[in-house]
């Protein structure tokens, strides 16, 4: 075995690999940009060297001085992680060349998995199915148009050197071929820097199950069953879970002999996924698969196979890398019960999951046991920047069934708390909650199909989460006579009142607060609500509400309440005129960035009248695209905007002013 190893990564990976090294008494050596001088993955390695700037091309991408700190740290072997350097082959080959283990399988399998018109070819001829479809050499427009009219509509057109769900179009007929093929072919070359396109028949009714595979470096290889990652947004992964749920024995194995035929096709070795897309039109009983592509790379969602099997497959990639054989044969892989993982992610549902950057203020997560596990880079107080993927924590959970693990995440979830910064749990909480996705009845569309229930809607704050941040503004108030004191407050009838504003979003909830002798009279959309504290443990409150007990957490800094209670979660502001101004945007017209990035795409033109909605660029952040539409109608006024451009948070980006 390597007595000590480089991470070529960062964030929860980094953290995870330095983890099982450590059990298994091997050093580590971590790098780092700038921007993550004092991240979590620096802290917990044995040695850590900065590598360059916050930019991944001038650092966690800059194989070179990887490979030259791999050396000079005595480091025998380099984990690349997934993301950045873990798919490139170039960088695997480099790694052999100055005599570093590549842990991961050879740069000819990942140069024969890399482009997915490719490994489908070499999946056709290893005998695995894939999805029908072009995937020809020949890109001519008309070539690809003729092509799409034999396929059939609705297909996909999707980049060759795709990943994480870009450069991937849907087009329901071949009107819309054209335009969806540039557009398609655009962001592949942004992205990718490779504008090639596949064309595939488009599943509508699908179910994403991969299997997890292993190889060793003298032909063994086995699978460690399959997940089933069909819960996306924009075909990335949300929820993943093992086993696939009313997958039977005999499918489990037909699908695992088949992931076992592709990599033994490529000669692989290491971890890796063959991705798998189900047509369950007709249910998933006997239903037919095919091929989507290999990943060839420890995946984000392993843990939950490493909870349902009780192996841990970072070892196992290390054992493998150091020339070991694998651990165990086929038969003897367990599979134990059910697991699931959900990507927690700086982001707002309620604006088109914009990513969300900024420092978090307050983190906390119950407490870790035999059932659930956190794997994440980030501790409380730590910044989530512009720099990278906006994922804050995966959280995992296991149960002895299905119904035990979904009953264990909405406890994790519930119990979970972040501010500082929005993040997607309350619509984790949500899909959690769903009946239909209780029972098992989901495919891939299951995000959209059920969006407007997952997300929340206007004025959607709950009395007793307006309560429940009152409290926490008054009720250090209330214990001693400087009650009166409270200089918001007014005298009625010889009863202090006082009026309290939050804003959330677009929205503004009014809350009437009457001093009782014994607690509060509260005042919410003409509703009056007796309101009790019974018991504050530091930011949790237990409180009762016209006799009912409800408890909730609230995490205060400054005006900003951020208030957790049942699963949802609500950042309120409290409000006071003068000092804030409100969010006027809409009033003037003005269009300021919601975040630092770049001007991907100017979609209407200066000068130009738009309604509306209408779109207007398109602003790259955080590797995401991101629409800006007119907030009003009227004459669009761009001061020096032109695309290409880098714009800081808070910039006015346009104006728009009225017509005629
Ligand atoms: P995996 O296949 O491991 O489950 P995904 O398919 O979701 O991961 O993503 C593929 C790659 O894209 C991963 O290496 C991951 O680092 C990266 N990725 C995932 N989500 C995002 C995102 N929101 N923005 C940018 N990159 C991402
Ligand atoms: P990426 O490299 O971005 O992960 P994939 O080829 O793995 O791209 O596809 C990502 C997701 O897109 C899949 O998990 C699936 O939900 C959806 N998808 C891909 N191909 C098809 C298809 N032919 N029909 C329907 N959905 C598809
Ligand atoms: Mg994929």
């Amino acid at each position: 075995m390597f007595e000590k190893i480089l991470i070529a990564n960062r964030g929860e990976i980094a953290c995870r690999i330095i983890e099982t090294a450590r059990r298994r008494g091997i050093k580590t050596v971590a790098v780092f940009s700038e921007a993550d001088a004092n991240s979590r993955h620096v802290r917990m390695a044995d040695e850590a060297y900065e590598i360059g700037p916050a930019e991944a091309s001038e650092s966690y991408l800059r194989g070179d001085k990887i490979i030259s700190i791999a050396l000079k740290s005595g480091a025998e072997a380099i984990h690349p992680g997934y993301g950045f350097l873990s798919e490139n082959a170039d960088f695997a080959r480099e790694c052999e060349k100055a005599e570093l283990r590549f842990i991961g399988p050879s740069a000819e399998s990942i140069l024969l998995m890399g482009l997915k018109d490719q490994a489908k070819i070499e999946m056709i001829n290893a005998g695995v199915p894939v999805v029908p479809g072009y995937d020809g050499e020949d890109q001519s427009e008309e070539l690809l148009k003729s092509e799409a009219e034999k396929i059939g509509f609705p297909l996909l057109i999707k980049a060759v050197a795709g990943g994480g769900g870009k450069g991937m179009r849907l087009v329901e007929n071949l009107d819309e071929f054209l335009s969806q093929l540039s557009s398609a072919k655009s962001e592949a070359m942004s992205s990718f820097g490779n504008d090639r396109v596949l064309l595939e028949k488009y599943i509508r009714k699908a179910r994403h199950i991969e299997v997890q595979v292993f190889a060793d470096m003298v032909g063994n290889a086995v699978y460690l069953h399959e997940r089933d990652c069909s819960l996306q947004r924009r075909h990335q992964k949300v929820v993943e879970e093992a086993p696939a749920p009313d997958l039977s024995e005999d499918m489990r194995f037909e699908i695992g002999e088949t992931a076992i035929r592709a990599a033994k096709a490529i000669k692989y070795r290491g971890a890796g996924t063959i991705e798998f897309i189900v047509d369950v039109e007709h249910g998933l009983k006997d239903a037919p698969f095919y091929f989507m592509e290999m990943n060839t790379r420890l995946q984000v969602e392993h843990p939950v196979t490493e909870l349902i099997t009780g192996l841990d497959l970072v070892e196992w990639q290390l054992r493998v890398a150091a020339g070991e054989r694998l651990p165990l044969t086929q038969n003897d892989i367990p599979l134990k019960g059910h697991a699931f993982e959900v990507r927690l992610y700086a982001e707002d549902p309620s604006k088109g999951f914009l990513p969300q950057t900024g420092k978090l203020h307050h983190f906390s997560y119950p407490a870790v046991n035999g059932s659930f596990r956190v794997d994440t880079g980030i501790e409380e107080g730590d910044e989530v920047s512009i720099y990278y993927d906006p994922m804050i924590a995966k959280l995992i959970v296991w149960g002895e069934s299905r119904s035990e693990a979904i009953r264990h995440m909405r406890r994790v979830l519930k119990n979970t708390a972040i501010a500082g910064v929005k993040t997607n749990l309350e619509f984790l909480y949500n899909i959690f909650n769903r009946k239909a996705f209780n029972v098992a009845d989901f495919d891939t569309g299951f995000i959209d199909k059920y969006i407007v229930h997952l997300t929340p809607g206007d004025e959607h704050v709950s009395p007793s989460t307006l309560v429940l941040a009152a409290l926490a503004e008054l009720a250090p108030h209330a214990k001693g006579a400087d009650v009166w004191d409270w200089s918001d407050g007014w005298q009625l009838n010889s009863h202090l009142k006082t009026n309290i504003t939050y804003l959330e979003n677009d929205s503004s909830y009014d809350i009437l607060v009457t001093y009782l002798r014994d607690g509060y009279e509260m005042e919410v959309a003409g509703k009056r609500y007796q309101v009790k504290l019974l018991d504050r443990d530091g930011d949790d409150y237990l409180i009762s509400l016209n006799g009912e007990k409800i408890s909730g957490k609230v995490i205060t800094e400054d005006r900003d309440f951020t208030v957790f209670s049942d699963g949802s979660v609500s950042y309120l502001h409290h409000y006071v005129p003068g000092v804030d101004g409100r969010d006027d945007e809409k009033a003037d017209g003005t269009i300021v960035t919601p975040m630092p990035g770049k001007v991907a795409k100017m979609i209407a033109e200066n000068g130009a009248e738009v309604q509306e909605g209408d779109p207007i660029l398109i602003l790259e952040a955080m590797k995401m695209e991101h629409t800006i539409k007119a907030p009003k109608t009227g004459i669009l006024e761009f001061n020096s905007l032109q695309e290409n451009m880098q714009v800081a948070d808070g910039h006015v980006l346009l104006r728009i002013a009225e017509s005629g």
